[in-house]
């Protein structure tokens, strides 16, 4: 079976040639992401790999019908950035990775959160060049203060046990509350009660229509004055210019994302020879509280392997027509 494995960088080829080793598909590895101006690329495969940058909108999904694309194997657990109704009403079958390493994620907001407030970061900088003052490294402890965490589905649950280590209050907010969470002391608030209490607020929620832009100027006001935020969901969670006033005015404390709205056009490249023209992201690289990584939350080794074998799992069940468990539409 041929499948073309689009925005792939050698980790993934080292990652899928390696499983592959026991499945024998057919793969290409296209480095380019999948658009409308690239999906050509599909003609003469059955399959193709996705991840979470590639754009499958409407006409890109529209080409793939017309070169006989039958499955989308998108390599991650969002669907954010296909659009269902499209691939369903052309027949072409989506599947997904819905859980790689939740913890892989959930320790990283807390990579995010320990180095936003220990600053660690500086402290390695100032070090090597021979500058061991303390001025402006001060953090807080973590013991006794409130995290609200947004969304506890698999990462967030994750989340919630790592950060209650730390002795911290955890208030959630979920459609859905968790009774093993609740049995672990977390706590179920109103979205309006997790804003104003919580020191540290922690993104696990999937974008949507309702949680397109939940961190906006409205939400903001109700939070605490000198708030963590740490996003490492989707960028489009946050309104990011209303994000960038708040930290203008010293609303927002601290803010840690793995994503970034307009992340496609910069993230998994390496720009450093390059204008950015993005205003966005120079200046909230202009603050010294704001830490950025480009969407490397996921990037573990046991992620890279469930990534990659729950992949091709889903593709060999859609080849021998069983049942996709890990099916979207
Ligand atoms: P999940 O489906 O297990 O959990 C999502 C939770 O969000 C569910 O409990 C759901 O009820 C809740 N939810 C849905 N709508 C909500 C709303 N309006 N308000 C509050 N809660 C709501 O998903 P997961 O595996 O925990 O992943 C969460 C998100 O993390 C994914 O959607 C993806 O965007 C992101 N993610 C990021 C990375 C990364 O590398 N940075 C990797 C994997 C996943």
């Amino acid at each position: 079976m041929k499948i073309a494995l689009f925005s792939s960088k050698p980790y993934d080829q080292e990652y899928f040639e390696k499983y592959n080793r026991d499945y024998k598909f057919d793969f290409t590895f296209f480095e380019t992401p999948l658009n409308q101006h690239t999906a050509n690329l599909t003609k003469g495969f059955e399959a193709i790999c996705t991840f979470v940058n590639d754009k499958l909108d409407a006409k890109t999904i529209e080409i793939l019908a017309k070169n006989d694309i039958k499955l989308i194997a998108v390599r991650c657990a969002g669907f954010n950035n296909v659009d269902l109704e499209a691939a369903k009403a052309k027949g072409i079958k989506v599947v997904r990775v819905p859980a790689y390493s939740p913890e892989a994620i959930a320790e990283h907001a807390v990579a995010l959160i320990l180095t936003l407030n220990r600053k660690t970061h500086k402290a390695y900088n100032r070090i090597r060049e021979g500058n061991f003052s303390l001025n402006k490294l001060i953090g807080f402890n973590l013991n006794k203060k409130t995290v609200g965490v947004l969304g506890t589905g698999k990462i967030g649950a994750a989340f919630c046990e790592i950060i209650k280590g730390f002795g911290c209050e955890v208030l959630a907010y979920d459609l859905y509350k968790s009774d093993e969470l609740i049995a672990e002391g977390v706590t179920y608030v109103s979205l309006e009660e997790l804003f104003k209490r919580s020191d540290i607020i922690s993104l696990h929620c999937p974008l949507n229509e309702a949680t397109r832009h939940i961190i906006n100027e409205d939400s903001i006001a109700q939070m605490k004055t000198g708030v963590m935020i740490i996003n490492t969901s989707r960028g489009a969670l946050i309104d990011t210019a209303q994000v960038i006033d708040a930290l203008s005015q010293d609303k927002i404390g601290y803010l840690g994302i793995d994503v970034y709205e307009q992340e496609e056009n910069l993230f998994y490249e390496d720009l450093s020879e390059s204008v950015i023209h993005d205003d966005f992201i120079m200046r909230l690289n202009s603050y010294p509280n704001v830490l950025i990584t480009a969407h490397q939350a996921f990037f573990t080794k046991e992620a890279m392997f469930e990534i990659a074998t729950t992949t091709l799992n889903n593709i060999k069940a859609f080849k021998n027509g069983e049942k996709l468990l890990n099916q979207v539409v």
